[in-house]
Formats: structure tokens, sequence, C-alpha cells
């Protein structure tokens, strides 16, 4: 089969991983990028500074083989830690089995030794400031300005591979609902970053390996840890109405916005009115198509394919777990593009689908539902319920997060039927003692298959 050569359309964290494991296959990967080459510059302000990496994104880096480059980077967290309004806190696990831990990760760090290992280790050929500006579905042409030059030229498709984010502009170059059918939803919420220095020894102003929330019901503010005792917030609100972007439009209503919601915070931030105003909005949303190939000359994968919200955590772990399904599917020396796309589109469009809705009902479960009472008692549940049939009942969060041989279409299959056992067997209960454990667990059994 001639799969000897493809280029990849972004250089970002699908891309550039992506084409390291192509490359591996021996296939010649050109990469073009539109931002100049990150390992010459400052990360840009306003873009997630560091990023949850879990199982799924673990894999793919070992599988890809640069896992071990990636680890000195990882900062570890066991657990989410609540910071209620009356300044208490309370500390929730998020599993209960060796390793089963998050990590804090830096975006820009971790691209950047995605492309240096791309271009030293495989041959990688990566070109900055080249900008896709538009797709030609109809002649399979894409066309490219380069910013280096001010001159424009065309690539043909053979194949392309669109990893150009969220706001791929190869997606939106098909608006024909019948071939990628491309969906995009934004959320109403937006988001905003700030952070909290380290002290001056380079020590934690906070507990460094619990992810911190900030929970206020209709809006959040979470902080993760960076290697250098410095932590990344973000604060999660609504975009306008009440307790909005839009009503926060002056210095004193945001120093009165803190000191009313999050006065334990205040302190900890360096110049927080200057460190508010600076950094910008950015917008949330979803990406959902119909189809993520076009024939055999061009595929959509990562952001491009299926942004989701990041409230689980999971946009990269996805793009990072696409990256292994595609390769996997390569497997096949017989199979060609076309083959290539259909199988793995085939593979991993009901999971894209499936994280994005478990990321959507987790932005509620961390703003609200962790602060009722009712939701520990049923994480309590679930971890006895995973005593006691490890091969049946895993909580939802640890499907999603600890284990990635189970897809996530498969998780957000169980976990309905976890979710709705959980809220029958804690109906009218205020703890575990008055939960009949053996008859909770007999249940599990009629309701769940064993998972291979
Ligand atoms: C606030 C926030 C927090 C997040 N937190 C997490 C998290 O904790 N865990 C997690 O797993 N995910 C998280 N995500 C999601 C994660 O950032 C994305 O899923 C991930 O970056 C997707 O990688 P990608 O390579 O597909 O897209 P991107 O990382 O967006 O990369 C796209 C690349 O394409 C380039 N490009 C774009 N347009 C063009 C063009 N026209 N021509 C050429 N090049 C182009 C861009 O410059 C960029 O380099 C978060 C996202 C946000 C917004």
């Amino acid at each position: 089969m001639n799969r000897s050569s493809v280029n990849i359309i972004g250089a970002g964290l699908c891309g550039s991983l992506l084409s390291i494991i192509l490359a591996r296959r021996g296939i010649k990967v050109t990469v073009l990028e539109r931002q100049a080459d990150p390992r010459t510059m400052q990360a840009a302000a306003g873009r997630s500074i560091n990023l949850v990496l879990s199982a799924r994104g673990n894999r793919a880096l070992q599988y890809a083989g640069i896992f071990e480059h990636i680890e000195p980077l990882l900062v570890p967290m066991k657990a989410r830690l609540i910071h209620h309004e009356d300044g208490t806190t309370e500390l929730q696990s998020y599993g209960q089995r060796e390793g089963e831990q998050i990590y804090s990760v830096s975006r820009a760090e971790l691209n950047r030794i995605l492309i240096q290992t791309a271009e030293n280790d495989y041959n990688v050929r990566v070109r900055f400031q080249q900008e896709a500006v538009s797709y030609y579905p109809e002649e399979a042409v894409l066309r490219i300005r380069d910013h280096e030059k001010s001159a424009d030229y065309d690539v043909k498709a053979g194949p392309i591979i669109g990893a150009d984010g969220a706001g791929s502009v190869i997606r939106r170059a098909f608006t024909d609902a019948a071939t990628i059918g491309p969906g995009e939803t934004l959320l109403e919420h937006s988001y905003k970053e700030l952070s909290i220095p380290s002290n001056a020894d380079g020590s934690f102003q906070l507990e460094q390996d619990v992810l911190h929330i900030w929970p206020r019901g209709g809006f959040m503010l979470i902080a993760l840890p960076n290697p250098g005792g410095d932590f990344t917030l973000t604060l999660f609100m609504p975009s306008s109405g009440k307790n909005s972007f839009a009503e926060i439009d002056s210095d004193d209503k945001v120093a009165e916005f803190f000191d009313r919601n999050f006065a334990d915070v205040v302190p900890l931030i360096d110049n927080l009115i200057d460190n508010y105003s600076q950094n910008p909005v950015g917008i949330l949303g979803t990406v959902r198509c119909k189809h993520w190939h076009d024939g055999d000359k061009m595929l959509l994968i990562g952001d491009a394919a299926h942004a989701v919200v990041p409230f689980h955590g999971q946009g990269m772990n996805l793009a990072f777990e696409d990256c292994v399904v595609l390769d996997q599917v390569l497997e096949n020396p017989d199979a060609d593009w076309m083959t290539v796309f259909e199988v793995y589109e085939a593979e991993q469009l009901a999971n894209a689908n499936a994280i994005a809705d478990m990321a959507l009902e987790n932005y509620v479960e961390m703003r609200d539902t962790v602060r009722n009472p009712k939701h520990m008692l049923r994480k309590q549940l679930s971890f006895e319920l995973e005593r006691r049939l490890p091969n049946r009942f895993i909580p939802r969060y640890s499907m999603v997060m600890f284990h990635d041989e189970i897809p996530y279409a498969i998780a957000q299959e169980r976990g309905a039927v976890q979710q709705k056992l959980l809220e029958e067997l804690t109906d009218g209960v205020e703890s575990i003692e008055q939960i009949d454990l053996d008859s909770a667990a007999a249940e599990v059994e009629k309701r769940l298959p064993p998972l291979h």
C-alpha cells in the first residue's frame, strides 16, 4: 500500500505526537504550523498553562517511547481539595488503588519536547509560520500562507491530516452536512487564568499534591500546581448575566467579587487586579462531527475533530489516545488511507462523543455537586462497591481517568447504570452504615456484566 508520506497541519500537542508515531512507521511526515517555533519564544498568555494528564495520555506517551522525557515535568495530584465558602476544606480522593492519581503538566514544555523529539529523533520536518488559510475540498488542496516569506502556496492532499485545533480551518471548509457535518456549540461559560506565585524559597503557598477547587454553584475557581512552586488558577464562570465576566467590568468589582467569593485566595495572588485585567477571557466549546475524514484525502484529529470542554481534563488525553488508535489501525499493511481513516473513525467517534458529554456533566459536579454531602456518600459507596467487585463496579471518574483500557463510550454506558443504582441505594440514607452492602453488591452483579 502506498502510505509513504503525509502532511500534518498543526504542531500542537496532537499534531506533534502524531508526527512521531507516524514517522516511527517509516512514513515521511511534514508538519506545517501557524505559530513561530515555541522553543524560541514564551508561551502566549491566556491559553491553559498547565493541563491534567491521566492514564490515556500517559499510555500514549509511553507508546511513543517518550514518557521518560515527560516524567520529570509531572506534578502528581491525588485528590481534590474543596475550599468551602466558610473557609473550611474537604479532601476528596480521586481513586483508591495504588497509583490512582492525575498529573499537572506544563502545556508549553510538553509541546516543546514533542516537537524536539519529532525533529531530532524521527526526522520529521516541522515548518513554522506556515498558516493554513483555506482548504478546497473539491480539489483537495490546502492554501498555506508562509509568514516568513509573505507568500502563499498550495499543498495537494496526499493525504492531509488536520490537527489544527478547535477552530480548524480545514474542518470549517466543510459546510456540507453530508460529509464532515461539523457542529460547534459554544458554552455559555468562559475562563480566565491567574496565578499564585511560589513562596520566596520556591515552596508552594497551598498544598501541592491536590487539585484545589473553590466551587460556588454557578461558577468556580481551580488551582493546579506547577513544578516551580507556583499554581495556575483558572476562574470559570458565565460569560454574561449575574456573576459573569461581563458583570465584573471594573477593578473595584474584581476586588469586591474576589473578596466576597474567594477571600482565602486573595492574599496569595500577586497583584490580583493587574493579573485579572491583563489576562484574556477564553471561550470554551464542544465540536462534534458526523465524519472525520473526506475519502482518503483528509482526516481531522484531536481538537479539530472533537474539541471538548476541559472539565474532565480529557481533551489532550483523548487527542493522544487518537494517535494510538490511528497507529494501531495502520498496523494492517494492506489497509490504504481510505480504509485506515474509516476504521479509525468507526473506533473512536463514539468515544469522543461520550467524553464530550461527560466533560459537560463534570462541570456541574466540580462547581456545584461536590459541595453536597450526598455526593460524598455516593463516592464512599462507589469505592466500597469497587473494593467488593473490582471487575464489575469502577467509579465513572476512575474509568475515565485511570482505566485507559476502558473506552470512553463504555465508561459512559456503565456509568449511567451505576449512577442510577447509587441514587437508589442512597435515597433517604445519610451514612454508609445504613446501607445493606451485601444486597447492594448483589444488585451490582445483576445489573452490570463483568468487564473484560
Ligand atoms: C482552559 C483549558 C484547559 C484545558 N485543560 C485540559 C486538561 O487539563 N487536560 C486535557 O487533557 N486537556 C485539556 N484541555 C484541552 C487541550 O488543551 C486540547 O484538547 C489539546 O490542546 C488538543 O490538542 P490539539 O493538538 O488537537 O490542538 P491545539 O493544542 O489547539 O493545537 C493546534 C495547533 O494547530 C496550530 N494551528 C491552528 N490553526 C492553524 C492553521 N490555520 N494553520 C497551521 N497551524 C494551525 C496551532 O497553532 C496549534 O499549534 C484544556 C483546554 C482548555 C481551553
